[in-house]
């Protein structure tokens, strides 16, 4: 990975980390009239490169809205969203489509794999998809990386939570991306299988430079991250760096009693 490169020159003693998703003053309306949501109030973020930012907040905080917008899944009501330098709110649907497939990886609560394929097939799926083949070295040290090299053949009905969510890891992970989402990974399994799936995801962060956003409610989860942004009322109300799950939960307590 080349940090900097997309800037101006540095003093040559620090390199400029690269962002690699934005926004700009989005908020996020549902509704009209009396009955308006306002889902997100005005949020501005810097996703940097190589790093796992966590997203925390009060149920209703307006997490799930920030994740959609900032993946391109949904659009805001105003402000601007940029994934790779590319302003989203510029694409048509089928553009906006295209750079998701390219630049953006997803994981699930619900692993959402689909089950008619094995564990390779949804694996390599994104690839297929884009109607490219992938590098096959790439995919099989993927596979093997989370653990999947005796499952490659089975199908989701056949693997356990934690089997499933590795496979969804690894589907996230094949094509690159710029930037994956995961919301919720560990919010459907066990504390030990939960402990083994954010190892896997810090992994894909130090190993591979894997910029990472992570929505959960899990302390544990978010005490793996570079930075915590603690969503309530639609407004990033604070921004951590490295914690202690301790130090999440206290912050919790915080943003919660506001
Ligand atoms: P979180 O993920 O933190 O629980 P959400 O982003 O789901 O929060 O929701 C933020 C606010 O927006 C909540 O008040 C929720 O009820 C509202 N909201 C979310 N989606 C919709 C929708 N499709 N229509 C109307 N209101 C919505």
């Amino acid at each position: 990975m080349e940090a900097g490169t997309n800037g101006p020159p540095t003093n040559g003693l620090a390199e400029r980390p690269r962002v690699r998703v934005a926004a700009r003053e989005v908020s996020r309306r549902y509704g009209e009239g009396d009955s308006t949501v306002h889902a997100l109030r005005g949020v501005s973020l810097s996703v940097v490169e190589g790093e796992l930012t966590a997203v925390m907040g009060p149920s209703g905080s307006g997490k799930s809205t920030l994740m959609h917008i900032l993946a391109g899944l949904d659009r805001p009501t105003e402000g601007d969203v940029w994934i790779d330098s590319t302003e989203i709110g510029k694409l048509g649907d089928s553009e906006l489509t295209r750079l998701r497939r390219r630049h953006v990886g997803f994981i699930f609560q619900f692993f959402n794999l689909l089950p008619m394929l094995t564990a390779e097939e949804n694996v390599v799926l994104p690839l297929r998809v884009a109607g490219e083949s992938g590098d096959r070295r790439w995919v099989d040290e993927l596979i093997e990386r989370v653990g999947l090299g005796e499952r490659r053949a089975h199908r989701p009905a056949q693997m356990s939570g934690g089997q499933q969510q590795r496979v969804a890891i690894a589907r996230a992970l094949v094509s690159k991306p710029t930037v994956v989402f995961a919301d919720e990974p560990t919010g459907n399994l066990d504390s030990t299988t939960s402990a083994e799936i954010l190892e896997l995801l810090r992994h894909s962060v130090d190993a591979y430079g894997q910029t990472t956003v992570m929505v959960t409610h899990d302390a544990n989860a978010a005490a793996i991250a570079d930075r915590i942004l603690f969503l309530a009322d639609g407004l990033i109300v604070k921004d951590l760096g490295p914690s202690s799950t301790k130090e999440i939960l206290d912050a919790m307590e915080e943003v919660s009693a506001r």
